[in-house]
């Protein structure tokens, strides 16, 4: 039978740095024919799956609702039964917070074996990234992951915890971080007690506060950090590289330069939600507050699917005419795009289009369609950055304006570093 070709996968993809997934972990996406997505996981990873993979998110981050659990193992034995083999990607390890556990035990019930694939946790991943060794000999006998999410019965017992002396490094912790401090405190921990905070690790928007534990609410919340964030707690925590802290009250970093635009060009009918996961893989790990605007061709004045995805993320749509995009020459198209060209043709020029306008706020008028001269003048100021095929019939491009609009960014040090 078909169906016994098909194969399970529960993947880990490890904290966010793409560098960091196993390379057994994308062999195996390489071969599935379904990819369904956790929230934290870096959409950059996709870069290994095949190109005509169905990508499926299932977070509840990006402004849905969580797929509930049930629904996830229902569409992946649907499409196991079907015949097509599915990869399941989970953030960090899957069997760690991740409940992957949980999903395992569902497919065997169902009698369907699943190969797991270990991914870096980021309860290790997180601390090392600012030189936090989690079991340093001289400071700890080990270490103990915990979730900071449950209350009341679900509260781990953190008297206990303190009595081991061992490093605490706390999942999913920031919502109920005073609560744990005051916990903490109350079970006899030292307010000296060194600890950090490590919010998107490994992502290029890393950042992360060190305080002593009497201190330690107050800092992560002058500093506004917030999820996801691992939390280390115990001498270990006094190892952590100082360097790149977080500057308590500098709250610039806080807003995402929108200094990206992007060009659609999708088949009639396309859905939202295609396009919501073409545009997410092509971000990699930009995110959708640095997109300033999007663009396609104004044939596409009326599809509903890309007027949905732009209303759902509140951004603009520039409309071109096939004139204006035409007259934009892109150097060096990618091979999706030039494929792309013999239907729309429009991804490469209408995102450098829309950049042009973005970089000269006197033409930043949504609507108003400028001659097409003083596009071609200004597209000097903008660069392409990502561009990739996610579905067929999606083609997403992103362009980034550079020149002016770095100029009005200063030390703006995140936009120039990930180029391709
Ligand atoms: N399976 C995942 C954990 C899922 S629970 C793993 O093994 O890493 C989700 C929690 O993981 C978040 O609330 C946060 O505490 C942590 N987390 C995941 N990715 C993170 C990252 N890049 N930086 C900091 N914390 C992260």
């Amino acid at each position: 039978m078909h169906a016994a070709m098909s194969r399970a996968w529960l993947i880990g993809a490890g904290p966010g740095d793409v560098e960091l997934m196993t390379l057994k972990a994308t062999r195996a996406l390489a071969q599935a024919d379904v990819v369904l997505v956790d929230d934290l996981v870096n959409p950059e990873v996709l870069q290994f799956a095949r190109a005509d993979a169905l990508v499926v998110y299932v977070g509840k981050r990006g402004g849905h609702p969580s797929t509930p659990q049930a629904g996830i193992v229902a569409q992946m034995l649907e499409h196991l039964r079907a015949g097509r083999s599915v990869a399941r990607l989970k953030g960090g390890d899957p069997f760690v917070f991740g409940r992957g556990g949980e999903e395992q035990e569902a497919l065997h019930a169902a009698g369907i074996s699943v190969d797991v694939i270990n991914g870096i946790t980021a309860g290790i991943a997180a601390p090392a990234a600012i030189g936090i060794p989690v079991t340093h000999r001289d400071h700890a006998q080990g270490v103990v992951f915990v979730t900071g999410h449950g209350a009341g019965s679900g509260e781990p017992d953190w008297a206990a915890l303190v009595a081991t002396r061992m490093t605490l490094v706390i999942y999913m912790g920031m919502r109920r971080l005073n609560e744990i401090v005051d916990a903490l405190l109350a079970a006899g921990m030292s307010a000296d007690t060194p600890c950090a905070a490590i919010e998107s690790a490994t992502r290029p928007e890393q950042r992360h506060a060190l305080a002593r534990l009497g201190e330690f609410a107050d800092t992560v919340s002058r500093a506004g950090l917030g999820s996801p964030a691992i939390v280390v707690i115990g001498g270990v925590a006094s190892l952590a590289l100082a360097r790149d802290a977080v500057k308590v009250g500098s709250e610039s970093q806080r807003h995402a330069r929108k200094t990206l635009t992007v060009g659609i060009g999708c088949r009639l009918h396309s859905s939202a939600e295609e396009i919501e996961t073409a545009v997410r893989a092509t971000l990699g790990s930009h995110s959708f507050d640095e997109i300033s605007t999007i663009a396609s061709v104004d044939l596409k004045a009326h599809e509903t699917g890309l007027l949905e995805f732009c209303a759902r993320h509140a951004l603009p749509l520039k409309l071109f005419s096939r004139e204006q995009i035409a007259a934009i020459s892109v150097e060096d198209p990618s091979a999706a795009t030039r494929e792309h060209l013999g239907i729309d043709g429009v991804c490469e020029p209408c995102a450098l289009l829309a950049a042009a306008t973005e970089s000269d706020a006197a033409h930043a008028s949504i609507s108003s369609m400028t001659p097409v001269a003083s596009f071609a003048a200004d597209t000097a100021n903008a660069r392409l950055l990502v561009r990739k095929t996610v579905h067929a019939g999606i083609t997403v491009a992103i362009a980034s304006t550079t020149a002016r609009l770095a100029c009005e960014h200063a030390n703006n040090d995140t936009q120039e570093q990930d180029l391709p």
